[in-house]
C-alpha cells in the first residue's frame, strides 16, 4: 500500500464522527491519506527543559512549583495571578480571564509549565503558558517510544518530554484534536506503508522508511529524527515530481507534430527563425522597429514552430517590454500556415483590449478576428462557436471561456497564454487539448524564480526580453506618507494640465460596513476617493471609477474613455494591475500602497512609463506601516527591474510563499518547498533526469517501485502536471 492509496474514509478513525467530517471537508480532508498528509507546519519543542531564566531564547519549559497566589486589581477587574519558581527564579502566571485556575494550580504543588515569558512591571511574567500536574507524567524523557502513548481524551500528562506538532489551524478543528486523530490514524495504518523511492536511492541517503518517516514528521522522538523524516519526505516529494516533469519533456520530444512537419526534414535549418512573409509585412507597418529583445524572442518562437515537436515556451519581459506585438507575430505564422490561434488573457479587460489591438493590427493584413469570453452570449455565441468549428476564425482573443467544454477548433495550433502566472497550471492540459500537439507560448510579466522554472516549468524553453522599447524613462517612484497627500495631489494637477492622465488606485473597493472582514475605519477605498477627488481635489476633470462589481460592458466603456483621453482621471482597485495599456497616462498613485504585495506594486507601476513622457508613481502609505510594509516599500523605491523584484519579494516572503503560488495554484507541495529546498531540488532533478534517461519505460526492477507509484497512486493529481 501506498500512502496515497489510503483512500477509505476518515470516519474509519475512532474519534472522527460525522459532527467532525464536515470541518475536515472544508479543509479539504475526506481520506486517510488526505489526514496523513495534513503535515504539522511546525513543532513545538517540549523535549528539552528551557528554565526561566533562558526566557529570552524562546519558550520556557520546566518543573515549577506554585508558591502561593493572589487577586490584585489590574484595570477594572481583580485579576489571579500565579507566583512561581523553577528552583532559581520566579515569576508570575497571569490569568487574564481564567479565574478557574486558581482550583487548578496550588500552592506548594509541582507542574510542568509550558510558555513565554517577559519582563513587566519589574517582574517575569507570561500570560500565555500551558501547564500540567507532575504527578501525571508517566515517562522519563529518555524512554519515549517513537509512537508516543495515545492521547486521552483530558491529554493530561501527555504533552511535555516531547516534540509536539503544530497542525495548520482550521475551523472546528483543535490542535489536540488533530494531534489526536493524527496520531489514531498513524497507529492503525502507517506500519504497512510501501515505501515509494528505489531501494538505492533510500540506501545511500540514508532515508526513514515510509512507515517511519511518516510517523516522525507528525511525532518526532527528537529533532535529530525530525529532521531526518523531513529529509526524507521532501526528497521523495522532490523526485517524483522531476518524475513527472522529466517524463512530460520526453513524451514532448519524442512525438512529432501531428501536422507533419517533419517532412521538410529540417531543409531550410539556416533559415529557421528569421521572419514568414506575412509577419515581414505586419513589422513593415508598425511604426516603430522591434526591439531586439522581441526580434531574439521571436527568432526562438518561428525556430520552435518550425520544428517538428511541439512548442513550449515561456516568453518573460518586463512590464512594457512588447510581449503582446511577439505574440501576434507568433499568431500569424500559425495563421499563415492555416491553422488557428488562441490568445488568452486572464482578465476580461485585459482581453478586450488585445482584441481591440488585434482587430486594429491584424485585420488589415486579412486575419480573422474574434473575441469570446463568458459574457459573449446567445445568438452572438452560437455564430461564433460555429465559425471557430467551422474554420471561420483565425485568431481568437478571450478569457478561459475560450476553453470551455463547447468550444471546437477546426485546426488549433498555436495557444498563447498572457500573463500565464494567473492560471493554473491545471488548465494548461485542458487547453492543448483543444488541439492536436499545439504549440504553446506562455508569456509572463512576473518573472518566475529560476527554481520555479525548474520544478513547474521544467520542460520549458524560456525567452527572456530584457530590452525595452527604446524613449522609454524609468519611472520615478516617489513615497509619500499619507499626510502629505497633498502634495501628491498637486503634483499630479500639474501633470494633467500638461494632458497627462493619471490612475489612482486603492486596495478596496468601497468602505467596508460591519460583517465584513475586520478593516480599519480608516482605510480609503475607491468609491469614496472617487468622489472626493472629483468634487474636492480635482473638480471640473473628467473622472471615472473602475472596480470589479462594474459589469464588463461598463468596464470596457469606461476603459475606451480612459484610452481615447477623455477620461482624465482613473481610480481603480487592483483591476488594472495587469497589462492595461494607456501610453498618454503618466502618474500612477497608489493609496495605501503598504497594502499591495510586491509584484502588485510593480505591475501597477508598470502602467505607466509606458509612453515618451517622464512617468511618476507615487506610493502613499498610511501611518500603521508595518516593518514588512516598510522593506517593500523601499524595494519598490530603489528597483524598476522586475527579476530584482521578484527576488526581493521571495527573500521578504520567505519559504513557502512564492509570489503568487497560494492563488494561482503553480503547484501545491505537500512538504517540500522549491526555494528553501533548492539544492535538494536539484539533487531529486538530476537523479530523475538520469533514471529517465536510462530507462524511459521504467522497466527495469530497480524502477519498478516508481513505474508503481505513478500507476498506483500518482502524485500531484490535482497540479495538472
Ligand atoms: P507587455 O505586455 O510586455 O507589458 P505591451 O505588449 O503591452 O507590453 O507593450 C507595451 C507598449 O509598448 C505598447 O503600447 C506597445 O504598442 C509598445 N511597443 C511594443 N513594442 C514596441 C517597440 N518595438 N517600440 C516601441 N513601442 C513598442
Ligand atoms: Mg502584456
Amino acid at each position: 500500500m501506498f500512502l496515497r492509496e489510503l483512500a477509505a474514509p476518515i470516519t474509519n478513525i475512532k474519534g472522527i464522527g460525522p459532527a467532525k467530517v464536515k470541518y475536515f471537508a472544508n479543509a479539504g480532508i475526506y481520506s486517510i491519506a488526505q489526514l496523513l498528509c495534513r503535515y504539522p507546519r511546525d513543532w513545538e519543542d517540549r523535549s528539552r527543559v528551557v528554565p526561566l531564566r533562558c526566557f529570552e531564547k524562546g519558550k520556557v519549559c520546566v518543573p515549577v512549583t506554585v508558591t502561593h497566589t493572589e487577586w490584585p486589581q489590574l484595570g477594572r477587574v481583580k485579576t489571579l495571578k500565579v507566583h512561581i519558581s523553577d528552583g532559581e527564579t520566579n515569576a508570575v502566571l497571569v490569568c487574564f480571564n481564567r479565574p478557574f485556575l486558581e482550583k487548578q494550580l496550588l500552592p506548594g504543588c509541582r507542574y510542568y509549565l509550558y510558555g513565554s515569558f517577559s519582563y513587566r512591571y519589574g517582574e517575569l511574567q507570561s500570560s500565555a503558558f500551558e501547564f500540567e500536574p507532575m504527578a501525571s507524567i508517566p515517562a522519563a524523557p529518555t524512554a519515549m517510544p517513537l509512537m508516543p502513548p495515545e492521547l486521552t481524551s483530558d491529554n493530561s500528562g501527555k504533552e511535555f518530554f516531547r516534540i509536539l506538532p503544530l497542525y495548520p489551524l482550521c475551523a472546528g478543528l483543535t490542535q489536540n484534536y488533530m494531534r489526536s486523530v493524527i496520531q489514531a490514524a498513524l497507529r492503525q495504518y502507517a506500519a504497512p506503508l510501501e515505501n515509494e523511492l528505489p531501494a538505492a536511492i533510500m540506501e545511500r541517503e540514508g532515508f526513514l522508511s515510509k512507515a517511519d518517516a511518516l510517523s516522525a514528521l507528525h511525532f518526532p522522538k527528537n529533532i535529530e529524527q525530525l529532521e531526518l523524516a523531513q529529509k526524507t519526505c521532501i526528497y521523495e516529494e522532490l523526485f517524483y515530481l522531476e518524475i513527472i516533469v522529466g517524463k512530460r519533456a520526453l513524451e514532448r520530444k519524442s512525438a512529432a507534430k501531428a501536422k507533419g512537419a517533419v517532412a521538410d526534414g529540417g531543409k531550410d535549418m539556416a533559415n529557421s527563425g528569421s521572419l514568414s512573409p506575412l509577419q515581414r509585412r505586419f513589422v513593415e507597418r508598425l511604426p516603430f522597429p522591434l526591439t531586439s529583445g522581441q526580434r531574439e524572442a521571436l527568432a526562438d518562437i518561428n525556430r520552435d514552430m518550425d520544428s517538428p515537436y511541439p512548442m513550449a515556451r515561456l516568453l518573460q519581459g518586463d512590464v512594457g517590454s512588447g510581449k503582446t506585438l511577439v505574440s501576434f507575430m507568433a499568431a500569424l505564422k500559425a495563421i499563415e500556415a492555416g491553422a488557428q490561434a488562441v490568445i488568452m488573457a486572464p482578465t476580461e479587460l485585459l482581453a478586450r483590449q488585445h482584441a481591440e489591438n488585434a482587430a486594429r493590427l491584424l485585420e488589415p493584413l486579412g486575419v480573422r478576428v474574434a473575441f469570446l469570453t463568458g459574457n459573449v452570449k446567445n445568438a452572438g455565441r452560437k455564430q461564433l462557436l460555429k465559425s471557430l468549428a467551422e474554420g471561420g476564425v483565425d485568431l481568437a482573443l478571450g478569457t478561459h471561456a475560450l476553453f470551455s467544454k463547447n468550444v471546437q477548433y477546426k485546426k488549433l495550433s498555436l495557444v498563447v497564454i498572457d500573463e500565464q502566472h494567473r492560471f493554473g497550471v491545471t488548465q494548461r492540459q485542458a487547453i492543448l487539448a483543444k488541439g492536436e500537439r499545439c504549440d504553446l507560448l506562455m508569456m509572463s510579466a512576473t518573472p518566475i524564480p529560476r527554481t520555479l522554472a525548474l520544478t513547474v516549468f521544467g520542460d520549458m524553453d524560456v525567452s527572456v526580453i530584457s530590452t525595452l522599447p527604446p524613449g522609454r524613462k524609468p519611472v520615478e517612484t516617489h513615497l509619500a506618507r499619507q499626510s502629505n497627500e497633498k502634495k501628491v495631489y498637486d503634483f499630479v494637477r500639474r501633470e494633467l494640465a500638461q494632458g497627462r492622465q493619471a490612475y489612482f488606485v486603492y486596495p478596496l473597493i468601497e468602505a467596508v460596513e460591519s460583517g465584513g472582514e475586520l478593516i480599519s475605519r480608516s482605510l480609503k477605498d475607491a468609491e469614496s476617493m472617487a468622489e472626493r477627488l472629483a468634487k474636492e481635489v480635482f473638480p471640473g476633470v473628467p473622472l471615472a471609477l473602475i472596480h470589479s462589481k462594474i459589469t464588463e460592458d461598463g468596464k470596457s466603456q469606461i476603459m475606451e474613455s480612459f484610452r481615447s483621453g477623455k477620461t482624465k482621471i482613473l481610480v481603480a482597485t487592483s483591476v488594472v494591475e495587469v497589462g492595461v495599456d494607456v501610453p498618454n497616462a503618466s502618474c500612477m498613485v497608489v493609496e495605501h500602497a503598504e497594502r499591495f504585495g510586491l509584484s502588485a506594486l510593480h505591475q501597477l507601476r508598470g502602467r505607466v512609463g509606458r509612453g515618451e513622457a517622464q512617468s511618476f508613481c507615487f506610493l502613499v502609505y498610511s501611518d500603521e506601516l508595518t516593518e514588512d510594509g516598510k522593506q517593500r516599500l523601499k524595494v519598490m523605491l530603489e528597483n524598476n527591474d522586475g527579476f530584482v523584484i521578484a527576488e526581493e519579494d521571495l527573500k521578504l516572503r520567505g519559504p513557502g510563499q512564492i509570489a503568487g503560488t497560494e492563488q494561482s495554484g503553480y503547484l501545491k507541495l505537500g512538504i517540500a518547498d522549491p526555494v528553501r529546498d533548492a539544492d535538494c531540488l536539484a539533487r531529486a532533478r538530476a537523479e530523475a533526469f538520469a533514471i529517465l534517461e536510462a530507462d524511459p519505460p521504467l522497466s527495469r526492477p530497480e524502477n519498478a517501485v516508481i513505474a508503481s507509484v505513478l500507476h498506483r497512486a500518482p502524485p500531484f493529481p490535482d497540479a495538472g502536471l
